[in-house]
């Protein structure tokens, strides 16, 4: 084991978003590659916004995604005696001061100072305050450095410079005794030994207020490493209205974890001009000097893109084993029909999501044929009955109903009847599929076997015009 900690830290307020699995993935992938510890926290300290279904849809898509932790889940909820006494040591220490003003003397003080071109920060009456009256609620505030200041170099932006004279004193405890984010992500940080931590650079702003509170309480301070947002194609923040955001979604729309992981690995990240990495592809190659610095556009075609060729090379065991939902939610029982990874070898190829999949899959079970009333009048005319005829009887003569066999089968009647496949194929596939978009007519064939195929011919008869 290396000496890399890293952790994740979602806040339950809400589903996975694709921007904080890509952050838990990159922290994932660095403590799997340099043999580190993967440390999953639960930020529950808003205890209002926070709900176990939360908590719960982001465990489950973590799990989805497979990026398994090595210590955790820890939640903040359970841990606010040590928050409380660290408030307390600072406090005890002078570097934290109980705070008595109202929201309403705060808010007219702001107004005050924004109309006098001042700085709408915190003004410091109660500094120096040393009485404590007695059941007058409070927050405590952090005794800000005012002067000098605060730096870091991340691992992703490079150097970054603060003037403590910017920052706040900063509230870490609220008047109903709760602690506050930026107080709690650092003593945890600290306390779980968090050597480097990898978050969203919408953090960038808290990291000089969490480094002055490190060094207020003795801690040593972690290394920063902060990624850059995701954005929609109009370079907006990704949000619904660019689509689906929440990993399990993508899951619903038929899509394969292992095709998401590498897509959002490959948002931000880049190894040469390589595009499809494996997880273990990943934890091999991915190190954070090639995390670029500016946000990345998510691009649905090329997600789209990955999965088709995730589904085109996957194990069909585990396809079929992942079909079975999106075809129940269909109403699709596959016990009554053709095998099913059979189905999905002649589907690999064409779907690019599970979604897709069972909709290609929808005519290898269904009880009868609605066949599409244009499919039917442009090849089941009277014209290509004669061929059609031919071809069922050859399928019912035929003893060796595999591709091959089947394959033979179609050439005796072309050699009978000299028509090209061309003229044979299409009123086959309108009377086995419903329509002209379906795998191959010899695939389907084998696929449905024999008995089924040419239950489904036979009925295909009454669909010609007389
Ligand atoms: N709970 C914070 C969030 O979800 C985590 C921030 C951090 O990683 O420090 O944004």
């Amino acid at each position: 084991m290396s000496q890399l900690r890293v952790r994740f830290a979602p806040s339950p307020t809400g589903y996975l978003h694709i921007g904080g699995a890509r952050t838990a993935l990159f922290n994932y992938l660095l403590a799997r590659k340099e043999k580190g510890t993967f440390i999953l926290r639960i930020e529950d300290t808003d205890v209002a916004r926070s709900t176990q279904e939360s908590t719960d849809a982001i465990l489950q898509a973590m799990e989805w995604l497979g990026l398994s932790y090595d210590e955790g889940p820890f939640y903040q909820s359970e841990r606010f005696d040590l928050y409380r006494a660290k408030v307390q040591q600072l406090l005890e220490q002078g570097k934290a001061y109980r705070c008595y003003c109202t929201a309403e003397e705060l808010e007219a003080r702001r107004e005050a100072a924004l109309k006098s071109g001042g700085k709408p920060k915190y003004d410091g009456t109660c500094r120096e305050r040393r009485d404590q009256p007695a059941g007058v609620p409070f927050v405590v505030r952090f005794r800000s450095a005012q002067e000098g200041e605060t730096c870091f170099h991340d691992r992703i932006k490079g150097p970054i410079v603060f003037n403590n004279e910017e920052l706040d004193d900063l509230i870490i405890q609220r008047s109903d005794g709760t602690p506050i984010y930026n107080f709690v992500v650092v003593v945890d940080d600290a306390e779980m030994g968090i050597t480097l931590v990898i978050r969203g650079d919408d953090h960038i702003n808290n990291t000089p207020r969490q480094i002055l509170l490190y060094q207020a309480l003795g801690y040593a301070v972690p290394e920063f490493a902060h990624v850059p947002m995701i954005l929609g194609a109009d370079k907006t923040r990704l949000s619904k209205r660019h689509g689906a955001t929440s990993v399990m979604a993508y899951e619903e729309l038929g899509f394969l974890p292992e095709a998401l992981v590498n897509y959002l690995a490959r948002l931000g990240w880049s190894c040469g001009d390589e595009e499809i990495f494996s997880m273990a592809d990943l934890i091999e190659k991915f190190t954070l000097d090639n995390v670029g610095k500016s946000a990345g556009v998510f691009n649905p075609e090329k997600l789209l893109w990955l999965n088709a060729h995730y589904i085109k090379t996957g194990d069909r065991q585990r396809l079929a084993a992942l079909l079975q939902r999106h075809l129940v939610a269909k109403g699709i029982d596959t016990n009554n029909g053709p095998n099913l990874e059979a189905v999905v070898k002649t589907l690999q190829e064409r779907a690019r999501t599970l979604v897709e999949m069972a909709d290609g899959a929808v005519f290898y079970y269904a009880k009868e044929i609605i066949a599409d009333p244009e499919a039917v009048a442009k090849w089941c005319t009277a014209e290509a009955r004669p061929g059609y005829e031919a071809v069922l009887s050859a399928l019912t003569a035929c003893n060796d109903f595999t591709h091959a066999g089947i394959e033979s089968a179609f050439a005796g009647v072309m050699s009978a009847t000299g028509l090209k496949l061309g003229k044979l194929a299409p009123a086959v596939r309108v009377t086995l599929t419903g329509s002209t978009a379906s795998p191959s007519v010899y695939e389907v064939l084998e696929t449905l076997g024999q008995e089924r195929s040419l239950e489904r011919l036979r009925n295909g008869l009454k669909l010609f015009a007389a």
